[in-house]
Formats: structure tokens, C-alpha cells, sequence
């Protein structure tokens, strides 16, 4: 065997290995595991509008969450975090996104109103595959937009695809009323986008 294989074959093993270890490793960046970890499963820091620098993250096309990602003891302690944020009872909301929270992420909470208990229930790599060309006008505010409320025409009926947290196969549900208002107003925040961008008019509470 000449010497130059050996280099090639020795070269390519440690490609094999780095895919391999590539492969079974969850994607979350150090900035992201430290803004977990630091909530404790408290309130999360929220990303506003207010702050220059925030705007523009709130701006970002979100990453999707991979298996790995989800299996790592990380994606629970996201949760608890997103889940205390949004139920933060001074400043409460009807659904979050990652992003709200600085996590730039496919991932929604959506207070399910069209089930009994009205629970909060989260969706991993939500997108909207179905939405109805009925439209309804309803008032819309955000925690990332704070004191302003705005007038946005939604679809009345939606059906939304994600993955499910355990096996990641895709799963399907359709909703309808103003759970499906949340969940448009959710999967917005993961493309970058803002009620504000969509509404007829926004209202300023603070003038
Ligand atoms: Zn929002």
C-alpha cells in the first residue's frame, strides 16, 4: 500500500467519524444552551421591539429544531422557560415563539382555547400547510411589541403540520376561532415577521 493511500484512507476514516459524531450531536450553539440554562425554568428575558438589536434578531428566519435537539435536556428546560415567560402573570400572553425569547428557533407555545383547560401546548417545526380564504378582523397584541395593539385580518381555519416531540414524525391538526389566530400569529414570529407588518392599523396605548 503506497503512503499516499494510507493518507487518503486516514483522511476519509476521520470524515466517517466526523459525520457519524456530527450526526448524533443536538445543534444548540453555546449562546443558546447559556440562555437556557441561566432561566432555571423561570421567566425568560423577552426580545422587544423597543431594543435596536432585539428588533432585528425578532427579524431572522428561525432554524428548525432537529431530533437531536429535542432529545437533549436542553429543549425541556427551553420550554419551562417559554412556558413561564407566557404565563407570567404581569405581563401574559396567549402563545410565544423562540425567537420572543432570543432563541432564534423553530418552536411555539399556543394556549389551545379550543380545548378543555384551555392548556398551553407547544410545536416543534410548526408550518401552516392549509389556510382558509376566510378571513376575520380581531385585535392583536404581542409581548415583543410592548403597549400597541393592532387590527389584523386572519384565516378562520388553518391546518398546521409539525413534528412530533417523540417520534418526529409529522402530525397534523386542524384548527379553527382564535386558537388558529395564535397559531398564525406564532408561526409568523419564526419567518421574521411581525402583526404590525400585517395590520390595517396599529394603535399606540401609550399615546
Ligand atoms: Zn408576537
Amino acid at each position: 500500500m503506497k503512503k499516499s493511500n494510507i493518507i487518503i484512507g486516514a483522511i476519509v476514516a476521520i470524515a466517517v467519524v466526523t459525520a457519524f459524531i456530527t450526526g448524533n450531536k443536538s445543534s444548540w450553539s453555546d449562546t443558546e444552551r447559556a440562555l437556557i440554562t441561566n432561566c432555571n425554568d423561570s421567566i425568560m428575558h423577552l426580545w422587544t421591539i423597543d431594543n435596536a438589536s432585539d428588533s432585528l434578531f425578532l427579524r431572522n428566519v428561525c432554524a428548525p429544531l432537529t431530533l437531536r435537539d429535542i432529545q437533549d435536556g436542553l429543549y425541556e428546560h427551553l420550554k419551562a422557560g417559554m412556558l413561564a415567560t407566557v404565563t407570567d402573570p404581569r405581563n401574559e400572553g396567549v402563545g410565544i415563539a423562540a425567537p420572543q425569547v432570543g432563541i432564534g428557533r423553530r418552536l411555539i407555545a399556543v394556549q389551545r382555547y379550543d380545548k378543555a383547560g384551555e392548556p398551553f401546548e407547544f410545536y416543534v417545526n410548526p408550518r401552516l400547510i392549509y389556510l382558509s380564504d376566510t378571513t376575520q378582523t380581531g385585535t392583536e397584541g404581542c409581548l415583543s411589541i410592548p403597549d400597541m395593539h393592532g387590527e389584523v385580518a386572519r384565516s378562520t381555519s388553518i391546518i398546521v403540520e409539525y413534528n412530533d416531540e417523540t417520534t418526529f414524525l409529522p402530525r397534523r391538526d386542524t384548527v379553527s376561532g382564535f386558537t388558529a389566530v395564535i397559531f398564525q400569529h406564532e408561526i409568523d414570529h419564526l419567518e421574521g415577521i411581525l402583526y404590525i407588518d400585517r395590520a390595517i392599523y396599529v394603535i399606540n396605548e401609550a399615546n
